[in-house]
């Protein structure tokens, strides 16, 4: 376990805090999507009413190391000062002098932002110079941007070298804790249901949980991967073609220690990927030519929805169907409805995951939501994650 803010001193220090503020912004250039900002205000409220002096630091997009006038953070700054309701000031960028006079003229409880860190390509690459330069801004290390631990980055990890304490913050805390107890002291039934367009990114996951899992529910594009393996025709379905080994072996693996792993029965096919697609719900669970497989079909539907119903523990990533599209949206709904009926102690990742879950207007029932679908991903894989790992351990 981390030290967390709670554990240090921290009235009138210069805390630096890493946040996870990559919303996505609408073509007005407003912020579409605030979720991220406000899961970080009871870290933020935290720091201000213990008075510290708050520099808060993220990423937005992918500027490729270079300032681009529509990643900046200013529009976000503007957001989290209407949450907070009080001023927030945005630096003109991350490091420099101009920068550190700012810094050091906060007062307790005064909040500045820094501009987009990765207009330096040092961000990405954890150059040292660029570490200490971040370093100097603060007096201590915050580290509340879950989505972003999974990389070693200059402000997720390398700064630590140069600033001490490093601690948690409380979404952190909060999302470590709920990782954490998915794989040590859940109840059983353990569901796991997943979904969504690689199985690259979560056989790692099965493979890892294997031991833990009673039922994998398997769904989404990655399905079309695994019947493949077992020779079952998939018509012009996506498939990972390099990866039907390693699904073939993650099959294999789960047979072996008798754990359940549920493919698709049916599916609802389409012709092409669109809203006037034609369709069809298969008889079984082989797709015909000229077909593909876009959402889990009614007789999968009802057997999941089974499995979901008796669980005591449920993680889910991954959507069912192309969602974004209304003709093939009712199976993640349907799974979404089930997780919440079922009062498991349930915890949902993935951004798309994420959104069918809000669009269904389900997220108040849903146990734990993670902001960080890559890093909840490594997490469950069993990888340690870097920006964790920098942080200090709590003592006792
Ligand atoms: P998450 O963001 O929750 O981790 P992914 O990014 O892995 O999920 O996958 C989400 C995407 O998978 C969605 O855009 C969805 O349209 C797509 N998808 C799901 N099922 C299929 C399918 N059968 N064929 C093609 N794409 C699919
Ligand atoms: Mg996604």
């Amino acid at each position: 376990m981390k030290k967390t803010i709670k554990a240090v001193d921290l009235k009138g220090k210069r805390a630096f805090v890493r946040v996870d503020f990559n919303v996505p912004l609408d073509d007005n250039g407003q912020v579409s999507d605030d979720t991220r900002i406000r899961a970080t205000l009871p870290t933020i409220e935290y720091l201000i009413t213990h008075g510290a002096r708050l520099i808060l630091a993220s990423h937005l997009g992918r500027p490729k190391g270079q300032p681009q006038p529509g990643m900046s953070l200013k529009p976000v700054g503007e957001r989290l000062a209407s949450l907070l309701r009080r001023p927030v000031s945005v630096a003109s960028d991350c490091t420099g002098d101009g920068v550190r006079q700012q810094a050091e003229a906060l007062a307790e409880g005064d909040v500045l932002l820094l501009e987009n860190l990765r207009f330096h390509a040092s961000e990405e690459a954890n150059d040292e110079a660029f570490c200490r330069e971040l370093a100097a801004l603060g007096e201590l290390y915050v580290n509340d941007a879950f989505g972003t631990a999974h990389r070693a980055h200059a402000s997720t990890t390398g700064i630590t070298k140069f600033l001490q304490p490093a601690v948690a913050g409380l979404l952190l805390e909060a999302e470590l804790a709920a990782l954490h107890r998915l794989l040590h002291g859940h109840e059983s039934p353990f569901v796991a249901i997943l979904g969504g367009v690689k199985v690259s990114g979560k056989i790692g996951v099965i493979d890892h949980l294997l031991e833990k899992v009673d039922t994998f529910l398997i769904g989404g594009a990655m399905a079309y991967t695994f019947l493949k393996t077992k020779a079952v025709s998939v018509g012009n379905s996506l498939v990972e073609d390099d990866r039907l080994d390693v699904a073939a072996v993650t099959l294999k693996h789960a047979e072996e220690r008798k754990v359940d792993l549920r493919l698709p029965l049916d599916h609802l096919a389409g012709e092409k990927v669109a809203p006037d697609a034609k369709t069809a719900v298969t008889e079984g669970p082989a797709i015909p030519e000229g077909f593909m497989g876009l959402d889990i079909g009614p007789t999968t539907t009802a057997a999941y929805k089974e499995v979901i119903a008796g669980a005591k523990t449920i993680l889910w990533n991954g959507p069912m169907g192309v969602f974004e599209i209304e003709a093939f949206a009712a199976g993640t709904r349907a799974i979404a409805e089930a997780v919440a009926a079922s009062g498991a102690v349930s915890v949902i990742g993935g951004g798309d995951t994420v959104a069918a879950v809000h669009a269904a207007g389900l997220a108040d029932r849903i146990g734990h939501i993670c902001t960080g679908g890559g890093a909840s991903l490594k997490f469950l894989e069993g990888e340690e994650l870097p920006g964790v790992a920098a942080l200090n351990d709590r003592e006792g």
